[in-house]
């Protein structure tokens, strides 16, 4: 791959996108000590790529070194120095979106949120597919909730069960909620972290237009991806609304007695924290809330929960990348949930459902474990 910036110019160029606390990096390696990839064995390596990055040595173009990165976070909370891994990551990328030059999937991808307002090369006019058959209602001035539905769970055949779960659970509970329908474009969350940076503004720019002309107050997301994109990056747009996961909103819900549960699903369930809602937005009690009121308290924690969760390897754009089955963290997580004893392997994220659902296959394990969203666990359980 060719070179993009020129040798001496590679620092100062990141620093002026945002990865100011480069140079506080001592080299210490307790980042790539605590990263996924290390449990895989794989080629990517956070601590080298930070060293590459603050002496602008190039060499790291490559998709399964610069784009290796998932920015699950667990890096950035080990780092004794507070350097900002992520963003050093993002400002990396971002040089070679600047440039053109980054993978060709991932250039479908944003591609994709240009033009039809989301990542899955997927027309507009489909986003409603997934509504058919139930009543959902539209938006309007006299809604409170805007459902954010996200790509992910509009088009992904797995994911548009979880969003029909979820008007299911919304209705049953008399929320107040509506959906924009065709109106709907991506957040953009991904294309911010591929690093396509003007990309990821206009969409932001837009979206939050489209909102407030729309009266929107407060949001529930599907995703936490979406609802770490409102909460942490479209303040800076001036996109200030009051956003909810909905695992929050339900968790309040079923603890106020406004949602009563009538079912409790005899089943083991352990649970799997997905990286936005966990490390990146200190969401853990609520999920676990649910499938204990859900289950009878039969919620159990596999070895690695909470903030030390592994991440499942789709985030900072490697879900639409391919990955190896030797370096799928998805496949170990699988193993985890079954060696909890669990028959129910729940989450709370569309792009974790997107790669555990593919890897209970992949590694022959449909008969002993099921995978299930949080939502699709209370609609059971109503
Ligand atoms: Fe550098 Fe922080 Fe990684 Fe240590 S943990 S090598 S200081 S980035």
């Amino acid at each position: 791959m060719e070179a993009l910036t020129p040798f001496y110019e590679v620092n100062e160029a990141l620093v002026a996108m945002g990865a100011e606390k480069l140079n506080l990096c001592m080299q210490c390696g307790m980042c790539a000590g605590s990263c996924p990839w290390r449990i895989v064995d794989g080629p990517f390596n956070i601590r080298k790529l930070i060293r590459m990055a603050q002496l602008g040595v190039e060499g790291y173009e490559s998709d399964d070194i610069l784009y290796g990165c998932t920015t699950c976070n667990t890096c950035v909370l080990k780092c004794p120095r507070g350097v900002t891994i992520i963003d050093v990551v993002k400002a990396m990328r971002g040089m070679m979106a600047e440039a053109g030059t980054i993978p060709g999937v991932l250039k479908t991808a944003t591609g994709s949120v240009h033009s039809n307002g989301n990542p899955w090369s997927e027309p507009r006019e489909k986003r409603t597919t997934w509504m058919e058959g139930l009543d959902v209602p539209v938006f309007d001035e006299n809604t409170e909730y805007l459902l954010f539905v996200c790509c992910t769970s509009a088009y992904d055949p797995r994911g548009q069960k979880v969003a029909q779960a979820m008007v299911k659970v919304l209705s049953a509970a008399g929320v107040s909620f509506g959906v924009l329908g065709e109106e709907e474009s991506c957040c953009a969350e991904s294309v911010r972290k591929i690093g396509d940076e003007e990309l990821f503004m206009n969409m932001a720019q837009k979206n939050i237009k489209l909102y407030q002309g729309k009266g929107v107050k407060k949001i529930i997301t599907t995703s936490p991806h979406c609802y770490y994109t409102y909460t942490q990056e479209y303040p800076e747009f001036g996109g200030e609304f009051e956003v909810v996961h909905y695992t929050q909103l339900l968790a309040e819900l079923i603890e106020k007695g406004t949602v009563k549960l009538s079912k409790t699903l005899d089943k083991k369930v352990t649970y799997h924290d997905p990286c936005y809602l966990g490390r990146h937005s200190e969401v853990y009690d609520e999920p676990r809330a649910l499938i204990n009121a859900a289950t009878g308290d039969n919620l159990v924690e596999m070895k690695r929960s909470r903030d030390k969760s592994l991440c499942c390897g789709a985030g900072g754009g490697r879900l639409w990348m391919e990955t190896p089955p030797e370096w799928r963290f998805s496949d170990l997580r699988i193993h985890e949930a079954i060696e909890t004893g669990a028959t129910i392997l729940a989450t709370a994220c569309p792009y974790c459902i997107s790669m555990l659902e593919d890897s209970r296959k992949t590694v022959n394990k449909e008969d002993e474990i099921e995978i299930k969203d949080i939502s699709e666990l209370i609609a059971e359980a109503l």
